[in-house]
């Protein structure tokens, strides 16, 4: 509940000003939840129309992607482009490939973005990006013929100190590839920093693609060592099975956890000794297969249609991975009643706010995606240091560098949290320590 008059005000004109946008709505509401505890003590922000500003995206382009399928059928989707702040360094944010993909869902991810790239200590803006055309069923030459397309508008719109697009849903090295190698046609430039989940071939960084679900891991690990806990020995359920979701689920494993099921937007599989990461690995990166192939292959695993009912399957720990307001009010109370004690977020805003509520009000550790998946992010500024300074590091060394990152990035948290009257609440902590780097340097550069 929004108490705070100036907020209440910019929120009614937000909701005025961008009907049919739920989940943007949602976003701005959630952070302003937590916003409300600092902006009493800056009353300059008001006169400086700072939270105004701060809700309005810079820019936002829209543009057609025509593109010519293998039967030579010509297809159109729409392609996005939110760039929302600059105030501490060039956009930076994902490119979205989903059918669900419209304007509401690129604006909460570029609006939540701002606040994860400022938490990470990096100089990286927030953006976000991507289109309803959907990768899957889709030749390697047509996503080839769409990637062309979709950068050959965006490319006029990003650079490696203007915007930096990374992958997402539907967007992973294969994409990457395509985009970057049309984008060097074009400009007939090697600008590496420009887009980031390359191959390591031309300019990625090794543990990007492992960053997300690792770092989610490496920042859940602190709140539990925090509260006297660890992963060892917690039975841990994990929705999804994209990239966030298989390396949290290497990396839960490796800590001690046992991930006992996963799944895709169709139903899941459960597995009562752990799920077999070699062949899961397998099913997805190799074959790109439906994750119900696992049940055919691993003897005691079953899969389940429907993708919510994963929240049925009893766990210590539920990490939501695949995507935005997954998990309900009835998820919540499903994994409440299983006596879970902790859900940590990978995707961003899995949580519905009812779920949130939920979860929170029965007392389970509750940390909010912004936080905890910002290792993704974290490691594409990384792998942007190294473009620039012509260099790699080894997989330790990156991989080292984001430990310590999600560490800094939960200390910054716990601070905040502590500050604002609300210690150990993570959310509270994530949204007032990534907003005061920003407002700090909207301030300074005046009314823009
Ligand atoms: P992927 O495309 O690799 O995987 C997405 C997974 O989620 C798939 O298993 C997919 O199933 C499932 N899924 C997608 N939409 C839905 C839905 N509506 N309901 C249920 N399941 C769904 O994406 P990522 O793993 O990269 O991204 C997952 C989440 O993490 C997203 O919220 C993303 O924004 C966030 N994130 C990603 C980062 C990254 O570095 N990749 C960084 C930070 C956050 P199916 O195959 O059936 O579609």
């Amino acid at each position: 509940m929004i108490t705070n008059e100036y907020l209440q005000r910019v929120l009614a004109d937000v909701q005025k000003n961008h009907p049919g946008e739920p989940e943007f709505l949602q976003a701005v509401e959630e952070i302003f939840e937590s916003l409300q505890l600092v902006v009493p003590k800056h009353p300059e922000w008001e006169a400086a129309g700072l939270i105004e500003r701060f809700v309005e995206p810079e820019r936002v382009i829209m543009f057609r992607v025509p593109w010519v399928d293998d039967n030579g059928k010509v297809q159109v989707n729409r392609g996005y482009r939110v760039q929302f702040n600059s105030a501490i360094g060039p956009y930076k944010g994902g490119l979205r490939f989903h059918p669900s993909v419209n304007l509401s869902i690129v604006k909460f991810l570029g609006f939540e973005q701002i606040l994860k790239n400022s938490l990470t200590t990096l100089p990286m803006g927030g953006g976000k990006g991507g289109s309803d055309f959907d990768p899957k069923g889709k030749s390697d030459a047509e996503v080839m013929r769409f990637c062309q397309s979709f950068i050959t508008e965006l490319y006029r719109h990003i650079g490696q100190f203007t915007d930096t697009p990374a992958g997402d849903i539907g967007v992973g090295a294969r994409e990457i590839g395509f985009m970057y190698g049309q984008y060097k046609k074009i400009v007939d430039r090697f600008e590496g920093g420009v887009l980031t989940g390359k191959g390591l071939t031309y300019g990625g960084s090794l543990a990007r693609t492992q960053a997300t679900g690792y770092g989610i891991c490496y920042f859940s690990d602190e709140v539990l060592h925090y509260h006297g806990k660890s992963f060892e020995g917690q039975t841990v359920v994990i929705s999804g099975s994209g990239n966030v979701a298989q390396y949290a689920a290497e990396k839960c494993t490796e800590l001690g956890g046992k991930v006992v099921a996963m799944s895709d937007s169709k139903g899941y599989i459960y597995d009562p000794n752990g799920i077999n990461l070699e062949v899961l690995f397998d099913i997805k990166q190799k074959r790109r297969a439906r994750i119900s192939v696992y049940a055919d292959e691993v003897a005691g695993a079953q899969y389940v249609e429907g993708c919510k009912n994963i929240w049925n399957v009893k766990c210590d720990i539920a990490m939501p991975c695949a995507s935005q307001n997954e998990m309900d009010a009835e998820g919540a109370k499903a994994v409440i009643a299983n006596g879970a004690f902790a859900v940590f977020e990978g995707a961003n805003m899995p949580l519905t706010p009812e779920a949130i509520e939920a979860v929170t009000s029965a007392g389970l550790l509750y940390t909010p995606g912004k936080a905890s998946n910002a290792g993704g992010v974290a490691t594409s500024g990384l792998e942007m240091s190294q473009n620039s300074m012509r260099y790699s590091w080894t997989f330790e060394e990156v991989d080292a560098k984001l430990k310590g990152i999600m560490q800094s990035i939960f200390q910054e948290c716990l601070k905040a949290s502590i500050e604002c009257g609300k210690p150990g609440d993570m959310m509270v902590g994530a949204n007032v320590a990534g907003f005061l780097k920003v407002a700090d340097a909207m301030m300074a550069q005046g009314i823009v």
